[in-house]
């Protein structure tokens, strides 16, 4: 295990000026802007790294609601112990695989995309696919989420040749107009993270589009990192009382992109290269 992933809970993306700039002048490239509006307002609920907690505690209160989410794993944190307790294990993945959850990728390594050069990011989103594929657990990720949120150039052209979303960390509800290649979503995390989220769910009602919410860890507590498992079931409520679709990224993106838009062909590589095999 590398030492960014040993640092997951303390490290953030560049946080200086020109690491903000960075990030705001990537938001003018590689765009892909949503074209339609959906016939009902969408709601995605999503886990990012992910923790045993996402699975074992989230997934059932979506699937008792008869709803699914959308989990981006690292192949790389399966089953290491973080900040948030222990990451699913292969097993997890493959039972969300299989209760029909979308499964996305957050790169193998949980590498910072802001700053990595194409070839890194290109090899880490291999070797994610290729684990993912050998694990059984998904052969096709056709959702992204940014680690860190942050964005650089070089990602932003990698994951908009292979994925038909991707995500960042800034607020905001997805409509026409705005970047499924740099996508809004909202962190239901902290004590606040409620209140926020209704905020958000009553703009993206209001305007009839589509708002990601995403956390970490489902506890019974909200964390820096995670949310409650109250919190998550009485959002999953409300959203179906107000009238919200709750689709997968994948379905968001495909009712509000470009006509006929579809994950290109990512097939998981095979384990040839001994790189792979190695890292495997
Ligand atoms: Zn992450």
């Amino acid at each position: 295990m590398n030492a960014e992933i040993q640092a997951l809970g303390v490290y953030r993306a560049d946080p200086s000026l020109k690491g903000k700039l960075r990030r705001r002048l990537v938001r003018l490239a590689h765009r892909r802007p949503a074209e339609r509006r959906p016939d009902r307002p969408m709601v995605t609920f999503a886990f990012d790294d992910t923790p045993a907690s996402a699975v074992r505690r989230g997934a059932p209160i979506l699937e008792a609601r008869g709803v699914r989410g959308a989990y981006y794993f690292c192949a790389g944190l399966a089953d290491e112990d973080g900040h948030m307790g222990r990451y699913a294990s292969c097993e997890d993945m493959q039972r969300t695989a299989e209760a029909g959850h979308e499964i996305g990728c957050h790169t193998y390594s949980h590498l910072d995309c802001g700053q990595a050069p194409a070839a890194m990011i290109a090899d880490d989103l291999e070797l994610n696919a290729a684990l993912l594929s050998d694990w059984g657990v998904s052969h096709s990720l056709e959702t992204f989420a940014y680690p860190y949120g942050d964005v650089g150039f070089a990602a932003k052209q990698e994951a908009a040749q292979r994925f038909v979303l991707s995500r960042a960390l800034h607020h905001g509800v997805i409509e026409p107009g705005v970047d499924l290649n740099q996508a809004p979503a909202i962190g239901v995390e902290g004590q606040d993270g409620e209140a926020i989220a209704r905020l958000w769910l009553d703009k993206a009602k209001e305007k009839r589009a589509w708002v990601i919410l995403f956390t970490h860890g489902v506890e019974d507590a909200a964390s820096p990192f995670g949310t409650s498992a109250d919190t998550l079931a009485r959002l999953v409520d409300d959203a179906q009382t107000m009238g919200f679709d709750v689709v997968s990224a994948a379905e968001g993106a495909a009712r509000v992109g470009p006509a006929g838009l579809r994950s290109p062909a990512f097939g998981a590589p095979a384990l040839e290269s001994p790189a792979l095999r190695d890292a495997a």
